[in-house]
């Protein structure tokens, strides 16, 4: 019944807290910098190992050391990650319509 539309060719990606997979453009990517920081890669075009995360606040406060740790893999310091600060900087800056 009725044809499955496809809105361009969005590769799929898994946000690593809670598996679901969806296109790579309605997650959000963090990335690991060089300095041992994880940060909001906004346009997805930073190389280096990412991490996708879905845009609802449930996963990004749930996105803890412990799946960034899993998801870079390796131990990462106290302060590379803010999750208050990553999520008003990911609230803001996409329009998801939360
Ligand atoms: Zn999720």
């Amino acid at each position: 019944m009725g044809r499955k539309r496809k809105r361009g060719r969005q590769p799929q990606r898994t946000c690593v807290v809670c598996r679901s997979k969806r296109d790579k453009g309605e997650l959000l990517r963090f990335v690991l910098d060089g300095t041992e920081r994880v940060y909001l890669d906004k346009r997805q075009h930073h190389r280096g190992r990412g991490a996708y995360v879905c845009p609802r606040p449930e996963c990004l406060t749930r996105l803890k050391q412990i799946h960034l740790k899993r998801a870079f893999r390796r131990a990462l310091s106290e302060d590379a990650w803010n999750p208050g600060n990553a999520m008003a900087e990911a609230l803001e800056g996409c329009n998801f319509g939360l």
